[in-house]
């Protein structure tokens, strides 16, 4: 087996043995990357792409990683050739360590600045072992490494509609003086891990704080399949405190039930505990006060955004939120609730066309129900984009009534499992209402597939995707007509 490591597998390697062993010996055990995930690749190449155009005449080195050797000789002739002032993807290689540089940039004092791309709009800590692990494969292999950077997008930069800015766009971060700190470690890091890779049984390490931390890892399911799991675990306890939750380990409590009366709890925690204990919900506010304030006709609202990481329309930034899709249902006594919605199709800047339909679809009186602060958010960003209608906009955000705080204020069910979501929240409170029979699962899932539609020359799937988008965004307001009409019931004296 070849155990040459990359900088991707090390990092695995840092966050967890077991994680680096299973990606060697049985990727397949790895849950599957969802859309959303693989939006983010394909973000990263896409800006990738656009980082090299900071370079002018820099050569890319063409062989791919199936051809890892050729990439190596043709990084060494374009180095010694000394002319290209910056290489994208040389490769090098160093006691078994191959990586791909970003970027090399030629300095003019002579040496070179080692660039990582990343697609986020802020540096990172975990950037920096990314860098350390290059810096140490580019030394080693002898080239002259002087100075190191992250580049990541400046959500600074505002794009003026007609040409990107390559470079006001990007900021570099240096992070020399810090991926040097690490250099001492690698070697015996690299080693470690390659001893690990040599063994034919899997390291035993049990799941724990690393499998998120720093990045989700794809091996958890897995990992944690033949785990207990306790039906109401003491993480259902909404925001628990680190030290509240060490006194509860130190206790060997796992189980919410088995907290004893005599553990302080906050007021919430008190309450999740005695829905637990109960088995049934728990009202603990003024469900008939708090629902007062909704007057007819009564409007439910929701909207799905997306936020491209390279900005497409005049006025954006990097990952500004652009909203695209709303549905609204609307409250008739006696009658179905009437459903209205707009999903934005074209290639343009949706938000125009998205506030005079919005503004059409919630009429002039009544209130709106949401189910987070999200939509007034989106509202004042509608406004500052569309000021011609920014009056108009704000009248909708004054009319806006939020659910969420009256669920979380007065109202606790043990499936609730300590998460107020709207998909949390929606079957304990109106049964039968889920999202499983949907294409789409969630608000990430919807922005990714969005997107993906756009580019996509195929009409049929296109239409086929913005059908399942309106089916979404369609239940999030259907939900939430549901949950107002459950917590109306709620409310109503016992008879
Ligand atoms: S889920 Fe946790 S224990 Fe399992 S491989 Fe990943 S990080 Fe390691």
């Amino acid at each position: 087996m070849d155990s040459r490591l990359s900088k991707s597998s090390y990092q695995n390697g840092k966050q967890c043995h077991l994680r680096l062993w299973h990606h060697f010996h049985a990727r397949d055990l790895a849950t599957p990357d969802d859309d959303a995930k693989q939006l983010v690749f394909d973000t990263g190449h896409e800006v990738g792409e656009l980082a090299c155009k900071r370079y002018p005449g820099g050569y890319s080195i063409a062989h791919d990683h199936k051809h890892q050797q050729e990439a190596l000789e043709e990084t060494r002739r374009v180095v010694d050739a000394a002319t290209a002032p910056a290489l994208f993807e040389a490769a090098f290689e160093h006691e078994h360590v191959f990586v791909r540089a970003d970027v090399l940039e030629r300095l003019p004092e002579g040496g070179w600045r080692l660039v990582e791309v990343k697609s986020t709009a802020n540096l990172k800590d975990v950037f920096v072992p990314d860098v350390g692990v290059q810096l140490w494969v580019l030394r080693g292999a002898g080239l002259d490494v002087r100075e190191a950077g992250v580049l990541t997008l400046d959500r600074d930069y505002v794009y003026d509609g007609v040409q990107l800015d390559v470079n006001a766009l990007f900021k570099l971060h240096p992070v020399l003086d810090k991926a040097t700190l690490l250099l001492k470690d690698i070697g015996g890091e690299t080693r470690e891990m390659r001893a690990m890779l040599a063994q034919s049984e899997a390291p035993a390490i049990a799941a724990g704080k690393q499998c998120v931390k720093p990045y989700p890892c794809p091996y958890y399911a897995h990992c944690t399949r033949d785990l207990p799991r306790p039906a109401h675990g003491i993480g259902e306890l909404p925001s628990l405190s680190k030290t509240k939750r060490r006194k509860l380990d130190e206790a060997g409590i796992d189980e919410i039930k088995d907290i004893p009366d005599s553990f302080a709890l906050n007021h919430l925690h008190q309450i999740v505990r005695t829905a637990v204990l109960q088995g049934r919900i728990q009202i603990h506010g003024n469900l008939r006060e708090a629902l007062a304030a909704i007057k007819p006709p009564v409007r439910h609202l929701d909207f799905e955004t997306f936020a491209p990481a390279i900005p497409r329309f005049a006025g954006t930034r990097p990952y500004g939120t652009i909203p695209f899709l709303f549905s609204v249902h609307t409250e008739h006594d006696g009658q179905p609730p009437a459903h209205a919605d707009y999903l934005h199709e074209g290639d343009d800047d949706p938000r125009p066309m998205f506030a005079e339909r919005l503004l059409d679809a919630l009429g002039e009186e009544g209130a709106i129900c949401v189910y987070s602060p999200y939509e007034a958010r989106m509202l004042r960003e509608l406004a500052a984009a569309v000021p011609r209608r920014a009056k108009a906009l704000a009248g909708i955000e004054a009319r806006l009534f939020d659910l969420l705080p009256v669920v979380r204020n007065c109202c606790y069910h043990p499936d609730f499992r300590g998460s107020f979501s709207l998909k949390s929240v929606l079957p304990a409170l109106a049964p039968g209402l889920g999202y499983d029979d949907l294409a789409i699962a969630d608000g990430q899932m919807a922005a990714a597939l969005y997107q993906r539609a756009l580019a996509d020359d195929n009409l049929a799937e296109r239409q086929q995707t913005f059908a399942a988008l309106r089916a979404y965004c369609k239940r999030d307001t259907l939900a939430t007509l549901e949950l107002r009409r459950a917590l109306t019931a709620l409310a109503l004296p016992a008879v």
